[in-house]
């Protein structure tokens, strides 16, 4: 549902709730696990869904909610859904409107334990999956078959920022009344809103950008109210994925600056990929920033800016990457994206193992490729220091 509010005063104000008692203006952590009832009449007819009102926090929880309101309302999505991590987030979505005998399409290159769950664990549930190149329209139509129900993707794609075209998966989606569904982890809401292209479900890993600190790990998805409900109160009730209170305290927290830290993220992604464009170890450089890169051309039409994520190759071996890396002294060797912190890491060997390698070199993820999640410090250190890496081998 589309606010009054700009995307930067919704990232403080969206989805707040002003019924505190005591009026405070951060909100409370109900760090409850349970919801006492007046009487046994009102305890029935929670539990009957005739009064609204909370119950176990598996099922909702009041700190919970405003973080579900605010990530729907910056998605301009109905509802939101909380999930204890980005994967709980993947998995719900999945699981509640996929059953035996049902198709996935999803694309080729994906975060690698969403491939494992794609490729090792919902054909054990008998649901079949398809991965295509979704560059490659053609390669999508062709992928359709008759049991068909759902299309997922992420754009930019982890790891290699290949970008997804937003508005034919939308269309394709319609007009074969699929459920279409996109990662949107990279990207936020404040770059890219898969709404405007038709999409039905977004979610994120809100471990990332979304809380921004490094401090916790948690998920989120929006849709429209029957797809949230249906998440809700199957895979998340049932299965329970759900996030703590605490967690959701601290994304709220951490959304609060989303907004400025996204700015400094993609401005000083540019400044490194430019950098790394023009350095004589470097074989190539992934970055939708570059005007070389094929994503580009969808920046300013799909996505506002390119994000904070980087890939590239170094010309040479693969002990040559690894001494690249060790050798980096600002840079933060650790997977995960989005903190403050600079972050570099080896795909191959860390993210994206749970491909083999002939499934990952199929994807675009080389076993040379090096990913860094350009952080908040001063672009000049974190230029300096890669310069000094790149010295050294
Ligand atoms: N989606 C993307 C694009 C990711 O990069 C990740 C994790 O890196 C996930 C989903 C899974 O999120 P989480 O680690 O919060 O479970």
């Amino acid at each position: 549902m589309k606010s009054q509010l700009s995307d930067k005063s919704l990232c403080i104000h969206g989805g707040k709730q002003h019924d505190h008692a005591h009026g405070p203006l951060s909100t409370p952590i109900y760090q409850s696990s349970t919801f006492v009832f007046d009487n046994a009449e009102q305890g029935a007819a929670r539990f009957a869904g005739e009064e609204a009102g909370y119950i176990y926090s598996r099922l909702g929880n009041p700190t919970t909610r405003e973080l579900e309101l605010k990530i729907a309302a910056l998605e301009e999505m109905e509802d939101g859904a909380a999930t204890a991590t980005g994967m709980g987030a993947v998995s719900a979505s999945v699981l509640s409107f996929l059953e035996k005998g049902d198709h996935l399409i999803a694309s080729k290159a994906v975060y690698g334990c969403t491939f494992a769950l794609f490729s090792h664990m919902l054909p054990k549930f008998g649901i079949e999956v398809t991965f295509v190149d979704m560059e490659d329209h053609s390669a999508v139509e062709k992928a359709l078959k008759s049991n068909t129900k759902m299309i997922f993707a992420e754009t930019p794609i982890n790891p290699n920022l290949v970008v997804i075209d937003l508005a034919f998966i939308g269309d394709f989606a319609k007009r074969n009344n699929l459920i279409s569904v996109i990662d949107n982890t990279f990207m936020t809401p404040l770059l890219q809103k898969p709404k405007h292209f038709g999409i039905d479900i977004v979610l994120h890993s809100a471990t990332k950008y979304l809380n921004g600190h490094g401090d916790v790990v948690a998920g989120l998805v929006c849709g429209s109210k029957d797809h949230i409900e249906t998440i809700k109160f199957t895979v998340l009730k049932d299965i329970g994925a759900t996030i703590s209170p605490h967690d959701a305290w601290l994304i709220i927290r951490g959304m609060k600056t989303l907004s400025v830290r996204m700015e400094r993220h993609c401005s000083n992604a540019q400044k490194v990929a430019e950098f790394l464009a023009q350095h004589d170890k470097i074989e190539q450089v992934y970055y939708p920033g570059l005007k070389s890169h094929p994503g580009n051309k969808f920046i300013g039409t799909q996505m506002k800016a390119a994000g904070g994520v980087i890939a590239f190759e170094l010309k040479g071996t693969l002990e040559m990457g690894a001494q690249f890396i060790n050798a980096t002294k600002l840079c933060t060797l650790a997977v995960s994206l989005g903190d403050a912190e600079t972050l570099i890491q080896h795909p191959a060997s860390m993210t994206h193992s749970p491909y083999t390698q002939e499934e990952r070199l199929a994807a675009g993820i080389s076993d040379g490729l090096v990913r860094i999640s350009v952080g908040l410090e001063e672009a000049d250190d974190i230029i300096a220091d890669l310069a000094q890496a790149l010295e050294q081998i």
